[in-house]
């Protein structure tokens, strides 16, 4: 049996200390002019163009992308602090977050020179929105059955069909997505697919929301009616999709955004229990704390090894479903743990509010970005397990 697994034990250098008070200070003085609230649920989750840009000036967005196209030559492990920070904070970084997370880079590798000019300066600068077309009505755990088809035409491709769950849609200036170019070959089934940067203001594309049982429009269904894509827009290899899409992955699942997303429901506790917690709520809340802390090294490690340039797959995986277990239990364990509050403590009603929108939402922590089913399936083949 083969072992391949290793989290190296990356320690965050002192230059991280510094950015880490800039970017406390900067938060700070956005809560205190009323942009976002730390304790309310759901603003971690919002689109706000104005604060996305005001983070583009600050240098912290496209980090570790090279100057030449806006980037800021900075280390993974700088972009890592930068992203806890605002997750911890519940920070409203959504309109910005994707593209700097995980279309940027895509551009970096595969888009044309002149597409890279045009394009990622504006996402450092705050100004961009992406979305990723990956999942169809019939295809989401299994990506390469994707139906949602590219016809060659003069210039360019025609796109017909539709993609759905597609985060972001509605406010996203461009999508990056995989089309069908040609039937998968009968020696490997993931041949054909291809991806494609698709402008949403091209005529032929129809956003329709689908909200959540929070009420927030999450996501969407997005249906392309002879959409048309030049030719420019094709990213990396025709019918050669599959090739790429597993380094996009180690960048998408590994990010302490995959287990600070309901981080308000922890620091809600903290303050409901007060400075003199009970052994029952101390216990309690060191378990959570030293499960966290456990996550974080995991996380860090895998930013220390994605800034040593390799690709950390299974690590990223291992993050991710670990990570997203114990944000889904967090919500019950931190029920628990305040059953016993007295109804007068001060803290209580927030907790409550954050309590019923944490567990609403846990759901979905281990579907988005892939199942922890899927993720166990890249873990065990990783360990040669299959
Ligand atoms: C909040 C949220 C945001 C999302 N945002 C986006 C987005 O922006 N863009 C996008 O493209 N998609 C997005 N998705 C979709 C997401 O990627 C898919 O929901 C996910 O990949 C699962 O696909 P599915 O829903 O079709 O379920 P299915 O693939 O049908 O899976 C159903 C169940 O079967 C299990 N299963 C499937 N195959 C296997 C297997 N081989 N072995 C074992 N078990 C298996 C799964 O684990 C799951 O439990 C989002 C989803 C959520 C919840």
């Amino acid at each position: 049996m083969t072992v391949n697994l290793n989290f190296d034990p990356i320690r965050l250098p002192p230059e991280c200390q510094a950015l880490r008070a800039e970017a406390r200070a900067f938060l700070a003085e956005e809560i205190a002019t009323g942009t976002f609230d730390p304790h309310r649920p759901g603003d971690g989750d919002s689109h706000d163009r104005a604060f996305s840009r005001r983070v583009g000036a600050r240098g912290w967005i496209g980090m570790t992308w090279p100057r030449p196209y806006g980037g800021h030559e900075r280390s993974h492990l700088e972009r890592y602090v930068v992203t806890e920070e605002f997750r911890a904070a519940n920070a409203p970084d959504h309109f910005h977050f994707v593209a700097d997370r995980q279309s940027g880079p895509i551009l970096l590798k595969y888009a044309p020179e002149h597409v890279k000019k045009d394009i990622l300066p504006r996402i450092c600068r705050g100004e961009l929105c992406f979305a990723i077309g990956m999942s169809e009505p019939g295809s989401g755990s299994d990506l390469f059955a994707a139906k949602a088809k590219a016809s060659k035409v003069d210039g360019g491709w025609r796109i017909n069909g539709s993609k759905i769950w597609t985060t972001s849609a509605h406010v996203a200036d461009y999508m990056l997505a995989l089309f069908r170019t040609s039937p998968p070959s009968k020696e490997n089934r993931r041949h054909g697919l291809t991806q494609f940067l698709v402008d949403m203001k091209s005529p032929g594309i129809a956003v329709n929301p689908i909200y959540q049982m929070t009420g927030q429009r999450g996501f969407n269904e997005v249906v392309f009616v002879d959409a048309f894509v030049p030719d420019d827009y094709v990213m990396g290899e025709i019918d050669g999709a599959w090739k790429q899409a597993t380094s996009e992955l180690a960048y998408e699942r590994s990010g302490p955004e995959r287990f600070l997303e309901t981080f308000y429901v922890l620091v809600g506790l903290i303050r409901a229990l007060g400075p003199q917690p009970d052994l029952r709520g101390a216990e309690g809340l060191g378990r959570l704390v030293a499960q966290l802390h456990t996550l974080r090294r995991m996380s860090v490690s895998v930013a220390g090894m994605l800034q040593a340039g390799k690709e950390p797959v299974v690590e990223g995986s291992i993050v991710k479903d670990l990570g997203t277990l114990w944000e889904q239990k967090l919500p019950g364990r931190v029920r628990e743990l305040a059953a016993f509050l007295e109804p007068e403590i001060i803290n209580r009603a927030p907790l409550a509010d954050q309590l019923a929108f944490a567990t609403m939402i846990a759901p979905k922590l281990t579907i988005q970005g892939g199942t922890t089913e899927i993720l166990r399936g890249i873990i065990a083949r990783g360990l040669g397990l299959r």
